[in-house]
């Protein structure tokens, strides 16, 4: 029977350990594999780095997941940006927005102050900006991620998949914000998808970690495969395999975000100091109907607020609540609260009054409590 998606998230594969019959695998920490008397593997395993055994089990979980041909775990989810990006050639044009995650754009500026890519940005609402950023038989990347991070701007991934081929370049994802239960971004025209695993997919802010998902086994692959072993930014076994535990649980996770979320954005919609909601699934946001085709089964737990009271409101708001826990990072089960411009620096767009909410899987109304009382606050 074809199993759904819930059910080997559930189920993590159904990996057991035939040995003992324990319905969990074992972690396999172990570094290096035996040979026989012909020096031949016992396993198909020789040394940790290129493919643990724990490893390999969580990567094929989120593989099946994603409707993937492979995956990769790495140690972080910069790490993956930059296994992919290591896959491009010397001065390949990139495409990407002006609006995502800060630090993977501090990345590819880095690259590109070395002479070893060459960048066009593009606002993420704007198709005709996408359109002319990207370069027929010169572009080599177009890198998108939806909804950005901090704005949650959204990108139309088909269409930046359409114009992406059309120039023959490939179309990457970063996929953090819009995890498997709810994107499948290669069903809709991607060709690399990667994740900060330390957000959604493990879900309880306790494990650093980044993956890579292909759409097929190409060549670009086979060299992405081959940085992942050469570099060596590789989890540990007992990251992987707390990763795989969250995944079990992913669904379930990102539903009740996805309504806990929806519900403090309407709160706050409705309160008197705050100037903008952002958050794809409220009807009036710009890009609601993308996100709606894209996005089938939750909008996800991120969402910003802008507050009228400029950045003096938003860094005291952040200061006064009680169930957020000011903090930075996404996607775990536990709400948090930042004040974004002061982490991303002068440079970023990101507006001086921006508060971004992570939300966990708390009551709603506690969230809400919380909120409106630091607001009076404020
Ligand atoms: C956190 C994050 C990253 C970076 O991941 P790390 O695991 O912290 O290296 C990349 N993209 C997005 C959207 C993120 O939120």
């Amino acid at each position: 029977m074809t199993k759904r998606p819930e059910t080997l998230a559930a189920q993590a594969l159904h990996q057991t350990d035939r040995e003992t019959g324990a319905v969990i695998p074992p972690i396999h920490p172990a570094t290096t594999y035996m040979r026989d008397e012909n020096n031949a593997l016992v396993g198909e395993m020789d040394y940790r780095r290129p493919k643990g055994p724990t490893e390999m089990q969580a990567a094929n979980v989120l593989a099946a997941l994603e409707g993937a041909a492979d995956a990769r775990l790495f140690s972080s989810g910069l790490a993956a940006i930059a296994a992919i990006l290591d896959t491009l050639e010397i001065g390949a044009h990139v495409v990407a927005q002006t609006e995502m995650y800060y630090g993977a754009k501090k990345l590819l500026h880095h690259l590109a102050a070395k002479g070893l890519i060459s960048l066009t940005f593009f606002e993420p609402h704007d198709k005709m900006g996408l359109k002319q950023a990207v370069q027929a038989g010169k572009t080599e990347l177009v890198w998108i991620e939806t909804p950005a991070n901090p704005s949650w701007a959204v990108v139309d991934v088909a269409y930046a998949a359409e114009i992406a081929h059309a120039a023959g370049a490939i179309l990457g994802v970063d996929g953090t914000c819009s995890p498997p239960c709810t994107t499948r971004a290669l069903d809709l025209g991607a060709d690399l998808v990667m994740h900060s695993a330390t957000k959604y997919l493990n879900g309880h802010s306790d494990v650093l970690m980044g993956a890579v998902v292909t759409k097929s086994q190409d060549e670009r692959w086979e060299k992405l495969c081959t940085g992942h072993h050469l570099t060596g930014a590789v989890p540990s076994a007992f990251d992987s395999w707390l990763m795989m535990r969250g995944l079990r649980t992913l669904f379930v996770r990102f539903e009740r975000q996805s309504a806990n979320a929806l519900k403090v954005a309407e709160a706050m919609k409705a309160h008197g100091a705050v100037s903008h909601v952002l958050y794809p699934g409220l009807e009036d946001h710009p890009g609601h109907a993308i996100a709606a085709r894209q996005m089938t089964n939750g909008f996800g737990g991120l969402l910003s607020i802008r507050l009228k009271g400029g950045p003096e409101a938003a860094r005291k708001l952040c200061a006064s609540t009680e169930v957020f826990l000011q903090a930075t990072s996404i996607g775990g089960v536990e709400s948090l609260i930042e004040h974004r411009k002061p982490i991303e620096g002068p440079s970023s767009p990101t507006p001086d009054n921006l508060v971004r909410l992570s939300c966990g899987i708390e009551a709603a109304d506690d969230l809400i409590e919380d909120l409106k009382k630091a607001l009076d606050r404020t």
